[in-house]
């Protein structure tokens, strides 16, 4: 299960919308216990793929930089996003022969903006719950 809050919802959809024709991708980090992750962070990263309407490519570079970035705000590395302009959210043959991170999650935005995380067990991918945690103030209680 994946839990995200709604600003890395909303980063990864505005993302999506921002790059169309092309696929957006990134990478999600934040906590993990167990089975369980929390996404709180979304890093967008430059599709280096030579036919970015296609498919997605993070450089090993990038990566290493975003990985810093991630051990640097004491979180880690969850998984990674990316889109798909013209489909649904499932993941393409490409993604399956690509996904190389057992255990990691892979977020797919769809063409109609909807969000679909999958887990990667090292042979297959396996949809994953998506829940996104809607944010709320407590300012109203906060005495006078
Ligand atoms: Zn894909």
């Amino acid at each position: 299960m994946i839990l995200l809050t709604q600003d890395v919802e909303e980063l990864i959809l505005r993302d999506s919308r921002k790059r169309l024709p092309e696929e957006a991708c990134g990478v999600v980090a934040g906590r993990r216990s167990g089975r369980v992750k929390l996404a709180l962070l979304a890093l967008p990263c430059k599709n280096v793929s030579p036919v970015p309407e296609a498919e997605y490519e993070i450089s090993p570079r990038e990566l290493l930089e975003v990985a810093e970035l991630i051990e640097e705000e004491g979180l880690e590395i969850l998984g990674f996003y990316h889109s798909h302009p013209g489909g649904s959210p499932v993941p393409s043959a490409i993604d399956e022969s690509r996904a190389v991170w057992e255990g990691a999650s892979y977020l797919i935005a769809s063409a109609e903006g909807s969000l679909a995380s999958w887990l990667w067990d090292g042979k297959k991918f396996i949809r994953e719950e998506c829940i996104v945690l809607i944010s709320f103030s407590c300012s109203g209680m906060r005495g006078k």
